[in-house]
């Protein structure tokens, strides 16, 4: 299927590696013109092997000097895919004010700050595509990771109000739900859980994949795969949604 966005500007947040990775080199694929940014210098380095047109820009999407950086180097996207870090795990009883202000900078003020600076200009163009890289926790919270609740609830709010005034001028704004996709982040968190579980990690991982009903994690290439269909020309009449990509972990009807 040719998902029409050839010669489409792109702007991928967090995509040196992972999620955002997957994202980036799909729309690459696609014939996009891609900007990513990462915090690490290496960035450019790991997109270069992606071919087509890959830019990248060393920035903190969480920072002002940040995301000021990002559109500047990508001036007038067609399509925006906000991604960070999520917030650490822990109990809420320990939390700070601080620790609060990290998490929504990161997870809700980041995306919506570059939903600001990008929009109207879409809107003003007649074609624009918005992905927000969530969690499935959105949908059924993961209970030791209530930053990350709360802060991308707040940014799935917000999605969910502004998403009906853009579409009419062409612009859709959606959100990405992964669920266990074989990352860094994830292998780094399996490995901690199988410490702490005092189990090897590759029976603790097994356990866990068994859980899922797909039986094994997802790539971050089918991640992408979703994420350039959602950006691309079919996917006009599809807006204000929140899209699970988990393997069939979320057990409920609807
Ligand atoms: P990952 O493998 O650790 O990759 C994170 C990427 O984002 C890296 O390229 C990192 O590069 C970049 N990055 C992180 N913070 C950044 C910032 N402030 N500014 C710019 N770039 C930044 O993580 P992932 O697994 O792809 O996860 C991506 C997002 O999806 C996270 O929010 C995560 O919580 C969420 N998620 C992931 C899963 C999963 O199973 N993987 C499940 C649910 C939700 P630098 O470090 O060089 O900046």
């Amino acid at each position: 299927m040719d998902l029409g966005i050839a010669g489409r500007k792109a702007l991928v947040c967090a995509a040196s590696k992972g999620l955002g990775r997957g994202c980036a080199l799909a729309l690459a694929r696609e014939g996009c013109e891609v900007t990513i940014v990462a915090r690490g210098p290496e960035a450019a380095a790991r997109l270069r092997e992606a071919g087509g047109r890959v830019t990248a820009v060393v920035a903190d999407v969480t920072s002002p000097e940040g995301r000021a950086a990002a559109p500047e180097a990508c001036p007038d996207p067609d399509i925006l895919v906000n991604n960070a870090s999520g917030p650490p795990p822990g109990d809420f009883r320990d939390w700070s004010r601080e620790d609060w202000i990290r998490a929504i900078d990161a997870n809700m003020r980041a995306p919506i700050a570059l939903i600001r600076a990008t929009i109207d200009g879409m809107m003003a163009r007649r074609f624009g595509r918005v992905v927000n890289i969530t969690s499935s926790a959105v949908k059924a919270p993961i209970p030791l990771l209530g930053l990350s609740n709360g802060a991308r609830s707040g940014l799935t709010g917000f999605v969910a109000g502004l998403a009906r005034s853009t579409v009419a001028h062409g612009v859709t704004i959606n959100n990405l739900l992964p669920g266990e996709f074989l990352t860094d982040r994830l292998r780094s968190h399996l490995a901690a859980a199988a410490k702490q579980a005092a189990e090897p990690v590759e029976r603790f991982v097994a356990t866990r994949e068994k859980t899922i009903p797909a039986g094994r994690f997802g790539t971050p290439e089918e991640f992408g795969a979703l994420c350039a269909f959602i950006c691309s020309v079919h996917a006009s009449y599809i807006t204000g949604q929140n899209l699970l990509i988990d393997g069939g972990t979320y057990p409920g009807t609807y």
